[in-house]
């Protein structure tokens, strides 16, 4: 019997959907859902200081974890960009076999966990062997993602990748892609082979797809994979950078978003990452969808993608998550507050997304918890019975929290604190982060150490 029967989580305060309330009590059932939500309470079972739903990432390429810090150098005659970012990337694939495909998943997902993520879209592009060549399991790769998360417990969203060419006018992928690729029948048995890999995880699991991007699926492989995903999530890189939108304008005569719009049914079960690059109609068609924008600001800076335009997108009721893509830094509340701040740089004004009832940093949290979500495919993001457990305890004694009540909490964290205040994180109420640790960190840590030093020696 799972040890999770009966666990209550009591909270000095809490963020619960109608808002701010204090001395909560939560109770968790053995499947991982929530059971009760009861206010004014005494304390009883695991105290916490604040208590707020926990977020998924929803957009994660775990093993570039690995190459953290290692593209900060500039070439001589090159303008360094996205491009020259994605030559390295490709050269660093060339050495990594599934052992450490799984050491570093599970370091970075217990990252994750330990910056209040309680999921993860995991973006899972990579394959096959060095040179292109299938595993005996085709979905070995993904079999290795799946072992991290039962390793650290994190709610995975799983999104096997369909990647067909090597650009728009459907080129043959090249020597740093060919681990990527799959022609429709075998991207459909490496699905299969990927669903069958997820019933080694709890019940909160989920598998959705996730076609590359409109410049490595053709249209007819696009509309294939999107049929095979029925109602589950779909996924894609939409309108990252300015090149792969001249791209696309070149051979559809349109830009990426507003092709898409116009040819599919985009729909709240899509969730397009990025979108640096609309015209203010496509914001507003985008918006209207029901999608949810997955928005990776770290990585997006880091890259120089650009901003995305999400005062304009917000207005307009549209809907985003946060995801730490190439995950060169995991944080989930630098991510929110370099989000705001690159629309306060753009317009030269504060409070960008704030609105006259919710402040700044609520209007950030709160999205990047439903947008998540949503995107996950995750019955999660309320702290409410039926939802899963998953939750982010705050120590309401850090000292940029002490004495603060109601939305102020949120501001605080984003904007003066960072994911040292975060205390415990539950997901479908595993308790994997406690006294802000993972709680098999120390086995993680040593195993991602012993990869690295191995891909030194190897690369
Ligand atoms: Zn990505």
């Amino acid at each position: 019997m799972s040890t999770r029967a009966g666990t209550k989580v009591f909270a000095e305060k809490a963020l619960l959907p109608h808002g701010w309330v204090e001395n909560v009590l939560v109770s968790i059932s053995e499947n991982g859902s929530i059971s009760a939500v009861e206010q004014g309470q005494a304390p009883s079972g695991k105290r916490v200081g604040i208590l707020l739903p926990a977020p998924v990432n929803l957009h994660s390429h775990a093993f570039q974890r690995a190459m953290a810090g290692m593209s900060e150098r500039r070439g001589e005659e090159v303008r360094d960009s996205f491009w020259t970012w994605r030559q390295i990337m490709f050269r660093f694939l060339d050495a990594l076999d599934p052992d450490d495909v799984e050491a570093i998943a599970a370091f970075v997902q217990m990252e994750m966990l330990e910056a209040g993520y309680a999921g993860v879209g995991e973006f899972h592009y990579l394959h096959h062997q060095p040179g292109g060549v299938p595993y005996d399991n085709l979905a070995e790769l993904s079999v290795r993602i799946v072992a991290a998360a039962s390793e650290t417990g994190i709610g995975l969203t799983h999104l096997p990748v369909f990647y067909q060419y090597g650009g728009v006018d459907l080129r043959a992928l090249g020597p740093g892609q060919i681990r990527f690729g799959n022609d429709p029948d075998r991207f459909a048995r490496l699905h299969e082979q990927a669903a069958g890999s997820l019933k080694a995880l709890e019940a909160d699991a989920v598998l959705g797809v996730a076609p590359h991007s409109l410049r490595a699926v053709c249209e007819e492989g696009l509309a294939g994979v999107v049929a095979l995903a029925g109602e589950r999530p779909v996924h894609m890189h939409l309108a990252e950078q300015v090149g792969e939108v001249e791209e696309l304008v070149g051979a559809r005569g349109q830009r990426p978003v507003a092709w898409l719009l116009e040819n599919h049914d985009v729909s709240s079960n899509w969730c397009l990452i990025h979108c640096t690059q609309m015209m203010p109609e496509e914001t507003l068609g985008l918006a209207k969808s029901g999608a949810v924008a997955g928005l990776c600001p770290i990585t997006e800076s880091s890259l120089g993608d650009g901003i995305f335009d999400g005062v304009r997108y917000l207005q307009a009721g549209g809907r985003f998550g946060i995801g730490s893509d190439s995950n060169i830094r995991i944080s989930l509340s630098e991510e929110l507050r370099t989000l705001e701040y690159s629309q306060r740089l753009r317009d030269k004004n504060r409070a960008a997304v704030a609105t006259p009832e919710r402040s700044t940093g609520r209007v950030l949290f709160d999205g990047a918890v439903s947008g998540g979500a949503q995107a996950a495919g995750r019955n999660a993001g309320r702290i409410a019975q039926g939802c899963f457990a998953d939750l982010l305890a705050l120590d309401g004694t850090a000292i940029d929290l002490e004495g603060r009540d109601g939305d102020d909490i949120l501001d605080a964290y984003v904007f003066a604190g960072d994911d040292r205040m975060v205390s415990d994180v539950w997901s479908a109420g595993r308790h994997v982060v406690c006294g802000g640790k993972h709680v098999k960190g120390d086995a993680i840590r040593a195993a991602y150490r012993a990869t690295m030093k191995r891909l030194r020696n190897r690369l």
